[in-house]
């Protein structure tokens, strides 16, 4: 049971797994972003940092680089959403990108004659800022 007078516990985004793509990892910042602070699509959160600054995050930090990775697809981030679900696809084949609010895995509809799989973005976790290194050598 905690108070909520209590800081706020600080936590982090989960770096993602290797091979995922830049564009994929930065969505995934933004929709575990969205998620932790509910506030439903990215759109949204946007709106309400530029009022609150960061403690629109709830004790969420983010690195630099999650700033910096966000930044270089701002296109993309700024389309993820959670409520309406808005997450971005990517034909493993030919590498063509669409958001949707579906995470099925569906055949390539975007390259016409295309078999690739398209694949959905997922959520980043988020971990306990003193959980970090737990693992490390
Ligand atoms: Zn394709």
């Amino acid at each position: 049971m905690s108070r909520a007078s209590a800081t706020p516990q600080t936590v982090r985004v989960a770096p993602p797994l290797d091979g995922t793509p830049p564009l994929f990892a930065a969505c995934g910042i933004a929709l575990a972003v969205v998620a932790h602070t509910k506030t439903k699509t990215w759109a949204s959160f946007a709106d309400q940092w530029r009022v609150q600054g960061d403690r629109v995050l709830k004790g969420l930090v983010l690195t630099d680089e999650d700033r910096v990775l966000m930044s270089q697809y701002s296109w993309a981030v700024a389309r993820c959403g959670i409520s309406p679900k808005s997450t971005p696809m990517r034909c493993e084949r030919c590498g063509r990108v669409c958001f949707s609010s579906s995470s099925s895995a569906a055949k390539c509809f975007l390259t016409d004659g295309c078999e690739g799989r398209m694949v959905a973005a997922t959520k980043a976790s988020i971990v306990r800022c003193e959980d970090e290194g737990k693992d490390s050598p």
